[in-house]
């Protein structure tokens, strides 16, 4: 009888042990949970930004500010939308940190998105479906709905970890990228708006990676988009004299492409990347006499024309470019003129090369690189973006931009047909932003840092 009572006893114990045990377990479950938000509908959350048509000439921002609020409302952001040019909101959203005198960290991204035609589609470009092997198609999947949710994915894990911010986090998702950017990050970027946040580092859009690094930019090139122009004496297209406008022309074409080819060669060598030369495509050629069925065909033209999408990096000679310009591809020995129909300057008033430092003296460098590799990240070598972004408003105020999509082993789909970003690079691009967002809100600064340039 005692040993029964006994051994009762003890199962008893046990089993509330047992039950202990059972229970707390299971709120350890709930409570991972809730830190890690289950997969299925981070995913579903991105796919609800993706299909909100934001592709330029018409984009739905109504639409895509109500969703990006309400987003920040269940993160508790403060969140704003301010409208620079009336239909053209930015919106901005705000973590505040502990010591909001310290320069702010700025994590840009654009609402707006390439146009898509959709019949050279395989998935519609807007119903962000997801395929048997988890990738999501649609329009704005790499260029750059993926960066806006990524970041805020990474506040929300980082918030639920209880982690909290030194200095202010500020969030914009600004419109018009995809057409220039003039009534967006320009607009912001030189608004009261933007001086009352005292940005000390902005992070804003790359490129997505083929290899398992990501890549990182630090300066992009600038477009040059010039138009060359040929006169001559026009004449009977049987006889042959010198210095005709279409001659004139192709001598400058041949010169041209000898120069595409030189830069190109360096690329096609591995001794330079892509972003580090000087690219030039011709795109359009106008010249002839047009007639009612075509052109005119035993006359030489008194005149010929063609344009070329120039870009140049800011570690190129800008002078030397001109004086190529002016001398080799359209000199005023063979009659010819130029003019650019856009030229942005590589350099800054100074005159020195319009770039983020990417050696010790921008602690953000290596905050960036730091924190990828602490999330189990690669990073590549410092690239110069082959195109122009809208960091380019932030560096021409002197400010640091560092561009940046967390997208690895990922073919560069952006603008193309049937962009796509797998599930699991998404998800791992989360990861790498809390990293390096808890990196960037911790970030003391050197002592005595109130807001000084110092660090810039
Ligand atoms: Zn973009």
């Amino acid at each position: 009888m005692e040993l029964n009572r006994r051994s009762l006893l003890l199962l008893l114990l046990l089993s509330l042990l047992a039950l202990i045990l059972l229970v707390s377990s299971a709120a350890a479950a709930a409570a991972a949970a809730d830190v890690h938000d289950d997969d299925d509908s981070i995913v579903a959350r991105f796919q609800r930004y993706l299909r909100i048509n934001t592709a330029q000439p018409s984009p739905d921002y109504a639409q895509s500010t109500d969703f990006l609020l309400s987003e920040a409302k269940s993160l508790a952001l403060e969140g704003r939308a301010v409208e620079f040019v009336p239909g053209k909101p930015v919106v901005l959203l705000r973590w505040p940190g502990s010591d909001p005198s310290l320069p702010s960290v700025l994590l840009n991204s654009h609402t707006d998105v390439q146009p898509a035609e959709d019949g050279k589609w395989s998935h519609p470009p807007f119903a962000a479906r997801a395929d048997a092997e988890g990738r999501i198609y649609a329009r704005g999947s790499q260029d750059m709905k993926c960066v806006g949710m990524q970041y805020l994915e990474a506040i929300r894990r980082l918030k639920r970890s209880g982690f909290a911010p030194l200095r202010d986090v500020y969030l914009s998702f600004v419109p018009d990228e995809e057409i220039g950017g003039h009534d967006g990050a320009a607009k912001l970027a030189e608004s009261d708006e933007f001086r009352a946040m005292n940005v000390g580092i902005v992070l804003d859009e790359g490129l997505a990676s083929p290899m398992e690094y990501y890549r990182a930019f630090y300066g992009e090139r600038c477009p040059w988009w010039l138009v060359i122009k040929a006169t001559g004496a026009p004449g009977h297209g049987a006889k042959l004299y010198d210095n005709t406008a279409m001659e004139n022309l192709l001598k400058s074409i041949e010169s041209v492409r000898r120069f595409r080819a030189s830069q190109f060669n360096l690329v096609k060598a591995g001794l330079k990347a892509e972003g580090e030369v000087i690219s030039v495509n011709m795109v359009f050629l106008k010249a002839g006499t047009p007639s009612p069925t075509g052109f005119v065909m035993n006359l030489q033209p008194s005149e010929a024309e063609a344009g070329f999408d120039v870009r140049v990096p800011p570690t190129a000679d800008p002078k030397a470019l001109m004086t190529r310009i002016a001398e080799e591809w359209a000199p005023i020995s063979r009659n010819m003129t130029f003019e650019f129909k856009q030229k942005v300057s590589p350099h800054d008033a100074l005159g020195n090369p319009i770039l983020t430092a990417t050696d010790s003296s921008n602690p953000w460098w290596a905050l960036l690189e730091e924190a990828v590799k602490k999330a189990n990240g690669k990073l590549g070598s410092p690239e110069i973006f082959p195109a122009s972004t809208d960091a380019r408003y932030f560096r021409d105020l002197g400010l640091p931009a560092i561009g940046f999509s967390p997208m690895a082993n990922t073919p560069v789909l952006l603008h193309d047909h049937n962009e796509f970003l797998s599930k699991t690079e998404y998800l791992r691009g989360i990861e790498i932003y809390e990293s390096i967002i808890k990196a960037y809100a911790s970030h003391a600064g050197p002592p005595g840092d109130g807001g000084s340039k110092d660090e810039l």
